[in-house]
């Protein structure tokens, strides 16, 4: 978005509550346009929240309940047990949990998933395949770490919740999400902020709790908010290091904050917890795919490969089929089914698929001498096939039954979910409410005696 959504006339960026209190107080006595003119002149700042001004929330939805969705980056099914992570543990018993993980899509990377949840979608359906990827029709790449990627609509396909939300009339906050920063399908969050990893947790927290603070004509139903660990401490020194285990319980520390301070809110607040995926550790050597096959006419991101022809992705396949057992390759169409990695150009063709914990790459481009992984811990594998990459779910609120626990399900299951609590009709997705269906408490449950 950048200059175009701050010059928009519905785009003012305004400084929120405790995150800037001087900068607030001098902005306060000044008018909006007078503001905004103050704020552009300014270096950016740690956490500014950008608020589009979508009106007042709808009367018939200020009487809906209150959707936080927090996710805890690369948080492994299992790190809240092994690691005694005790503000997960206490969710798990005050509300639904999935002791055995949800599973994510395929690729288990960051920005696939987190869009994933948000959307019902699998990564072929919503576009965003890969956090790195090439777009063969647009002739462009795609980069997580390029903002003028990321704000970028048009990348996006399906309908994020915030959207879903906005459109009904329904006030929505991301205090950071992938996709968060964008406008799809015309519409933006009413409030958010660009990414920037330094903002402080409790900051983070501090910031939820002002918007629901709000008066009800303005107080998002739907809010998310991000946490870069333990994803972080999980690849530096792997999923089963001290390192690891501290920044688990550092990131659990912060849940606990934001569970006491919604506490005094006395808001019907249900709150959810997930993460995009889990961590391995990784085994071996870099694999480099052109040390098998001749990819000189390839376009190339990470180990997704984009034929220059039909006979060049032919060639390409046959050279890198049995070539290792680190990997598999599929021409596009003969992806398995379970995957669901097939419908997308972005996806390249061939593909290849790594067997197990192993870093596979195209080229070792630049530096050729560094044949080992520069990271302990790694993601992004079949989440069906590596448990180790499944990620965590926890749902606690007036709607979730206590000590509910479900099954392994997919993460596109969560979008119904959240529609369905927060009231709003879906389109066509790829998730399904059936499989969460037994952790929400009926809507007459208050008028019954409490099951077992
Ligand atoms: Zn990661």
């Amino acid at each position: 978005m950048g200059e175009k959504g701050l010059v928009s006339s519905t785009s003012i960026v305004v400084q929120l509550g405790s995150l800037a209190g001087a900068g607030m107080r001098r902005v306060r006595r000044i008018s909006a346009a007078v503001a905004w003119l103050y704020l552009a002149l300014q270096p950016p700042l740690s956490a500014q929240v950008i608020h589009v001004d979508h009106g007042p929330n709808a009367l018939a939805q200020r009487s809906k309940p209150y959707v936080i969705v927090v996710s805890l980056d690369g948080f492994r099914y299992d790190y809240a047990a092994k690691y005694h992570a005790k503000n997960l543990l206490a969710l798990a018993k005050s509300g639904a949990s999935a002791p055995q993980g949800m599973i994510p899509s395929f690729p288990s990377l960051t920005f696939p998933n987190h869009y994933s949840i948000v959307t019902g979608l699998y990564p072929e359906h919503h576009g965003i395949v890969a956090n790195n990827f090439y777009d063969p029709v647009r002739k462009q790449r795609y980069r997580s770490a390029d903002a003028a990627t990321v704000e970028d609509g048009s990348w996006y396909a399906g309908v994020p919740l915030w959207v879903l939300a906005e459109k009904q009339g329904m006030r929505s906050a991301c205090f950071f999400w992938p996709a968060s920063e964008a406008e799809i399908d015309g519409m933006r969050p009413s409030y958010y902020l660009h990414y920037n990893p330094t903002v402080p947790g409790e900051k983070r927290i501090g910031q939820v709790i002002q918007w629901l603070l709000l008066p009800p004509a303005d107080r998002p139903h739907f809010i998310t908010l991000y946490y870069s660990e333990p994803d972080h401490t999980g690849h530096e020194a792997g999923p089963e290091s001290p390192e690891t285990g501290e920044a688990v319980r550092q990131v659990d520390g912060l849940i606990g904050k934001l569970v006491a301070e919604l506490k005094p809110l006395r808001l019907p607040v249900d709150l959810i917890v997930v993460s995009d995926h889990g961590m391995a550790t990784v085994e071996g050597n870099w694999m480099d795919l052109d040390h098998f096959a001749d990819l000189s006419q390839f376009v190339t991101v990470g180990s997704l490969l984009y034929a220059p022809s039909e006979g060049a992705a032919s060639r390409a396949y046959r050279q890198l089929q049995g070539a290792s057992d680190k990997f598999v390759v599929y021409r596009r169409g003969e992806v398995p089914v379970h995957l669901h990695f097939q419908s997308n150009l972005r996806i390249g063709d061939p593909v290849v698929i790594p067997s197990g914990p192993y870093m596979v790459r195209a080229h070792a481009s630049e530096k050729p001498e560094i044949v080992q992984p520069d990271v302990k811990g790694g993601h992004g594998y079949d989440p069906q096939e590596m448990k180790s990459m499944r990620a965590i779910f926890f749902a606690v609120g007036p709607d979730f039954r206590a000590g509910a626990m479900v099954e392994p399900f997919e993460n596109v299951d969560v979008y119904p979910l959240i529609a369905r609590i927060l009231g709003l009709p879906i389109g066509a997705v790829d998730g399904r409410l059936a499989p969460l269906q037994g952790i929400l408490r009926q809507p007459q449950s208050s008028d019954l005696p409490p099951k077992d």
